[in-house]
């Protein structure tokens, strides 16, 4: 009966002319144990909104992703490192309300 061949279909999948550069985890190259203290250096892991990257965008392994992480977490809670961006927190932060009495 009718049969479908279903030939060179799989052939589309061609060689990716962009191949992106292997980044290479900072804390492993350098053995830097990460420390939830070292705002400044952890800063780099975050975003302008202050949420923490991504491993594809900062190139950490998965160990120390995760390490990181809960040390972002921590600095967080220790006030070193914002929860929320500062234009958030500024509909908060009211006016002083006119003292009528
Ligand atoms: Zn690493």
């Amino acid at each position: 009966m009718a049969e479908t061949t279903k030939e060179a279909k799989t052939k589309k999948w061609i060689k990716a002319k962009y191949t992106p550069k292997r980044k290479v985890c900072s804390f492993c190259r350098d053995k830097v144990v990460i420390d939830y203290k070292d705002a400044a250096k952890l800063r780099v892991y975050i975003s302008d909104r202050n949420k923490i990257e991504p491993r594809r965008r900062t190139g950490t392994c998965a160990k120390h992703q995760r390490l990181l992480a809960t040390a972002i977490k921590r600095a967080r809670i220790l006030a070193l490192i914002p929860f929320v961006p500062v234009y958030g927190r500024q509909a908060e932060e009211a006016p002083p309300p006119e003292q009528a009495q």
